[in-house]
């Protein structure tokens, strides 16, 4: 677990006398890093492990749909947390205020990493509030298979760059991680003067009342109820993923017409399962050591069958997903066309008078109100469910781009449309997804209008390779 530590500070006089755990982007108990730090810690000092979830409403781009599927999860940390003794509350407000203040009586204060600016400024007034002087602080990548500072020090211009250096070190990460024993008397925190959840913690309905309450969510867009949030709903999906649909991933998961992802990004997202568990929950499944995925990994041209499923999947689970990490860790234009390559930047400007075949207002977007019938489906689907199909996603994102009079304009509406309705949006996957859409993490192609030497995607794509009557037809059932 120490290898997963990011950055500490020493405290100059420690005299604490509890270990307090920030859960921020590991919402969750298992395969949770830096909860096993914090608890191994606190077993060694024999100090009382507290933990603290903060509902913050200065969240970017937060609302309602997303709220709801996080709260939805805390009843089960509680639970969880409670039968092992350890005190678990949910406060309001501000993290950098007041996680400093029930901070300064903790001997070390433990922070799982996040890989996004306003997360890291959270963070980075934590480490710098004068209140710890006398508290050590840790903060752990919980989140990558291979933790981001030791996949590589530097922006990866690729997935193929970024998967040689994950699947050289990946042997050493992909380790079952050890039961971590703690017996430690329970230690009682003082809440006093700080706003924080006052009842029943495994009362669902009374906490979400509270919330909505207090945090004055607007009602649109609605949350979503044909998913719900938590990490026994993840397993369920998880298990579902595995007994029906991992032996056509590869051959179907991009056809928007059929189920065969895993729909497990909205979960991954809020960090309430860890992608090495989903990783070790598959491979016991199939009966595949795990040791064999870093091979599956490189040699997935010559994999066929079961093997291809799974090297698919790592694929996207691990060097995909780890590359978008890679990328909003180190690069801080992420939400911006200044983080696209040179050449992607530079083809794209020299197309920037080229004839648009049309032009929308951001309502009709929204709405899905445009002459593209696939566009329309894919947007209706992300509006009324909370996730567009993968493949989809690729669509209407190079889609956009030839309606736009601006490269900043689409990416903007872009991010602004991904990040509102869907459920795993506003997460590192989400500025990379866009971005690649502008060429990021891909190549020069063949000179196009509007998209100049950017990737191109048309509906006679779509048609060709789909049955796309089949798509619109279950995103009619699906928003019904
Ligand atoms: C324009 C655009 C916007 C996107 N927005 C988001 C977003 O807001 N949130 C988000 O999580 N993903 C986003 N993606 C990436 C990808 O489309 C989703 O992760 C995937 O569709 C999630 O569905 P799933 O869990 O069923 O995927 P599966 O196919 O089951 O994949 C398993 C996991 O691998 C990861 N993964 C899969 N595809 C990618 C990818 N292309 N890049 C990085 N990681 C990947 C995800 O964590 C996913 O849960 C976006 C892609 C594009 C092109």
């Amino acid at each position: 677990m120490k290898e997963r530590i990011i950055r500490q500070k020493i405290a100059k006089s420690p005299n604490g006398n509890y270990v307090l755990y920030w859960m921020q982007q590991a919402q969750r108990i298992h395969y949770n890093p830096a909860l096993d730090y914090a608890l191994a810690e606190a077993q060694r000092m024999k100090l009382g492990l507290i933990i603290c979830f903060v509902i913050n409403d200065e969240i970017p781009e937060a609302n309602i749909r997303h709220y709801r599927f996080m709260i939805e999860a805390l009843p089960e940390i509680a639970l969880g947390l409670a039968s092992k003794n350890i005190p678990f509350h949910i406060l309001l407000g501000k993290p950098h205020d007041l996680i400093p203040k029930l901070g300064q009586k903790a001997r070390l204060l433990v922070l799982d990493h996040g890989y996004l600016r306003w997360q890291k400024a959270l963070r980075n007034e934590v480490f710098s509030s004068k209140l710890l002087s006398d508290t050590e602080i840790v903060e752990l990548d919980s989140e990558a298979t291979v933790p981001v500072h030791l996949a590589s020090d530097k922006e990866e211009y690729s997935a193929a760059t970024l998967r040689r250096k994950i699947v050289s070190k990946l042997p050493d990460w992909l380790v079952y991680p050890d039961p971590v024993h703690y017996d430690v008397p329970t230690q009682d925190l003082d809440l006093q003067g700080i706003p924080h959840y006052p009842y029943d913690l495994q009362d669902l309905d009374a906490l979400w009342d509270w919330v909505r309450t207090e945090l004055k969510l607007q009602p649109s867009p609605g949350s979503i109820s044909s998913m719900t949030g938590g990490y026994n709903q993840a397993q369920e999906q998880l298990s579902f993923f595995i007994q029906n649909k991992l032996q056509g991933y590869a051959q179907y998961r991009s056809h928007p017409d059929k189920d065969y992802a895993s729909e497990l990004s909205p979960y991954l997202h809020f960090g309430q399962i860890s992608a090495l568990e989903i990783i070790h929950k598959i491979f016991d499944a199939w009966q595949v050591p795990v040791e064999a995925l870093p091979h599956l990994i490189t040699s997935k041209k010559q994999q066929m069958g079961k093997s291809l499923n799974l090297a698919d999947y790592a694929e996207e689970l691990i060097v995909r997903r780890e590359l978008s990490m890679n990328f909003c860790d180190h690069n801080p234009n992420y939400d911006s066309v200044l983080c696209l390559p040179t050449w992607a930047r530079k083809t794209l400007n020299d197309h920037l008078l080229d004839e648009r075949e049309e032009q929308y207002s951001l309502d009709r977007l929204e709405q899905g109100e445009t002459n593209d019938i696939y566009w329309n489906a894919a947007q209706r689907q992300m509006l009324s469910t909370g996730k567009m199909q993968g493949y989809m996603r690729m669509y209407w994102g190079k889609r956009l781009l030839s309606w736009c009079p601006s490269v900043d304009e689409a990416f903007e509406i872009l991010l602004y449309l991904n990040n509102k309705y869907e459920i795993d949006g506003r997460d590192a996957n989400a500025y990379a997804g866009v971005a690649w859409c502008f060429g990021k993490h891909d190549r020069p192609w063949g000179t196009r209008p509007i998209f100049g030497m950017v990737r191109y995607m048309n509906a006679a794509g779509l048609k060709r390779k789909f049955d796309m009557n089949a798509y619109i037809a279950k995103v009619d059932a699906q928003t019904r």
